[in-house]
């Protein structure tokens, strides 16, 4: 393991004190931002350490998994932990990801939206998922488009309900244009009155809670830069 458990605990509690100083700042609770822990790449050994340090801190633990084969080998294997889907959804792996996660963040077209509720559908389950828009139009980009988000989009089916948007910038950009990509998406959920904005990673999760975000999504700011974990 990379870190130790001391040092994850201690970057846990670092990111929650950014968390509740940027809340405060704009005069929200602290408790209105959930944090995710982005696990892609760390093993049991790191997930583990994670979940003590959710629970010394008094914190929900929530991993986010970006690959479905990942997510089906590791949540097996842990209990006491929500997964939430937060890669690209194919959709030859939509069963797989139905059953291992409590909210999907990625949907990025209607293609896979519908073939989740035909999913859902078949093991009698109701999930709530997320709309991934693609806020910053960058070609590289999953996710809907902002023009494409019609009200039929968000309504909800018989097995699958929107609950929000989520979304992915591209790196590189300043902290100004992220400002005003966020501040752009939760105009966007508030006019659709959708309750959760999952927006925000290591760099920018302070400016995504001061413009609303409801979900952070954080990864090398607990486990460390990921290239080094890799090597
Ligand atoms: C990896 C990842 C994150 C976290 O990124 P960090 O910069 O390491 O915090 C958040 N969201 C998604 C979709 C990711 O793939």
């Amino acid at each position: 393991m990379k870190y130790s458990q001391a040092i994850i605990t201690d970057n846990l509690a670092k990111v929650l004190e950014r968390i509740a100083l940027s809340a405060t700042r704009v005069g929200r609770s602290k408790d209105s931002v959930k944090l995710v822990a982005a696990t892609k790449t760390q093993g049991l050994e790191e997930i583990s350490a994670y979940q003590k340090a959710c629970l010394e801190l008094g914190i929900e633990c929530i991993c986010g998994e970006n690959y479905a084969q990942e997510l089906a080998v590791k949540a097996p294997q842990i209990t006491n932990i929500s997964w939430h889907f937060i890669g690209g959804l194919q959709r030859n792996k939509i069963e797989l990801v139905l059953q291992h996660s409590s909210l999907i963040q990625s949907v990025g077209s209607e293609r896979v939206l519908i073939a989740l509720n035909k999913a859902a559908q078949k093991i009698d389950r109701h999930v709530p998922v997320l709309l991934q828009v693609n806020i910053s139009n960058d070609p590289n980009k999953n996710g809907f488009l902002p023009a494409e988000i019609l009200p039929e989009l968000i309504a909800a089916r018989s097995n699958i309900s929107v609950a929000g948007y989520m979304s992915v910038l591209q790196y590189g950009l300043e902290l100004g244009q992220v400002r005003a990509f966020y501040s752009e998406l939760a105009k966007m959920q508030r006019v659709a009155g959708l309750q959760e904005l999952s927006i925000g990673m290591s760099d920018d999760f302070d400016v995504a809670v001061e413009e609303g975000a409801t979900i952070v999504r954080v990864g090398s700011a607990i486990f460390g830069a990921r290239i080094f974990l890799n090597s």
